[in-house]
């Protein structure tokens, strides 16, 4: 009974797809944020004009497109990576042999039969996986978890705060509720620990192949417009320049770059490998919420079981408070929830008041040259 990770391509290209949706998706969004903004600054703009034409087409592919065609362009080559990991995970349990011979954890006997090999992680989360035999006692009949040299799977030890001596776990189950009771046998002290088991159905996606289909590029027309939208941008950029030390212009890249400061992708690229450095790992962020400030929950694992809960919360809000310092996220004052190494929270976005009263008084100036033909 040895179960194979690797499964057939359209898999992993069901994955790689789905993480673009959602990218794609919130890309989207700041793209709206900034076709609002745009015509909140130039209110008298007719919405078809060539200037707005111009602009909005920029924006697009500044928070819309480049992102899809990057993602299109790296899809086949990451799409390799993962089936390459799962190959390598499935010749990692293939080619694991025992190197000493096991002894049965319950009656101590040799001769124990090999019934499974899977990946576990031995010490932390953050480490790589190693292979775990499960074995059958022909003596016993009962089962033996052990490592590749004999060893044998560590339970994890839980100790009474009293006297610390280590507590006796019972596991009930009703229903979805697990609840474990820990017991201490020194001095009798006892709490209980619950846990919901009830799998949060997954939201259908209604919108899921409709999407696929706009944000993973598969129709060929609509990737080529994209293409040639970014190499007329990037004429664009340099032209953008020369506006902007004309100053006519300057208040709406400040707002387009007010906006692109948000980012939810580079919020994600600053703050996970700071927290993977201080054993924190698989650092998602959820769906932003984008009302008149921008906010977002996150969640991540705490990878060193050493930890208890309050250092564990307190080092991950720290970590997160000087990592965040210089950007416009803070971390929401409702604080950090801790469940079994399991941390959530919420950020928010900051948006700078002063550069949003600059662009109302900007306005004004912006009109006057407008109505001195000055013509994008
Ligand atoms: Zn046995
Ligand atoms: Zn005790």
């Amino acid at each position: 009974m040895t179960y194979t990770h690797l499964r057939d391509r359209s898999f992993y290209e069901g994955i790689y797809d789905r993480t673009t949706v959602m990218s794609g998706r919130i890309d989207q969004e700041y793209f709206e944020r900034a076709y609002h903004e745009f015509f909140r600054i130039l209110p008298d703009e007719p919405k078809d004009s060539d200037r707005a034409t111009l602009y909005l087409n920029l924006f697009y592919v500044v928070f819309v497109g480049n992102d899809l065609l990057d993602r299109y362009d790296m899809r086949s080559k990451r799409v390799d990576e993962m089936m390459a990991q799962d190959k390598a995970k499935d010749a990692q349990i293939a080619t694991a042999r025992l190197t000493n011979e096991p002894v049965c954890r319950h009656c101590g006997k040799t001769g124990l039969r090999i019934t499974g090999k899977m990946l576990h992680h031995k010490d932390s989360l953050g480490e790589p996986e190693e292979v775990l035999f499960t074995l059958t006692c022909p003596h016993c009949k009962k089962n033996t978890a052990c490592w590749y040299d004999g060893s044998q799977l560590e339970r994890h030890k839980t100790y009474c705060p009293k006297c610390k001596a280590e507590m006796i776990e019972k596991d009930t189950r009703k229903e979805k509720l697990l609840t474990t009771t820990y017991t201490c046998p020194a001095c009798g002290h006892t709490y209980k620990d619950r846990l919901d088991l009830t799998v949060k159905e997954r939201e259908a996606d209604s919108d899921f192949e409709r999407d696929r289909m706009i944000y993973c590029l598969h129709d060929e027309k609509a990737r080529q417009e994209l293409r040639d939208g970014k190499s007329r941008y990037e004429g664009m950029a340099q032209l953008g320049r020369e506006w902007k030390e004309k100053e006519d212009n300057k208040h709406i890249y400040d707002a387009v770059a007010a906006l692109k400061k948000l980012k939810i992708t580079e919020l994600s690229t600053t703050l996970a490998p700071e927290l993977e450095k201080a054993d924190y790992i698989e650092f998602s962020l959820d769906r932003p919420e984008i009302g008149r400030d921008v906010t977002i929950g996150f969640s991540c694992l705490d990878s060193k079981p050493s930890r208890d809960d309050y250092d564990s919360t307190k080092i991950l809000k720290k970590t997160i408070s000087t990592t965040l310092e210089d950007t416009n996220w803070r971390l929401m004052s409702d604080g950090i929830h801790y469940r079994l190494g399991y941390l959530s929270g919420r950020l928010r976005a900051y948006e700078q008041e002063d550069e949003l009263i600059k662009l109302i008084s900007k306005h004004s100036r912006m009109r006057s040259h407008h109505q001195n033909g000055g013509n994008i």
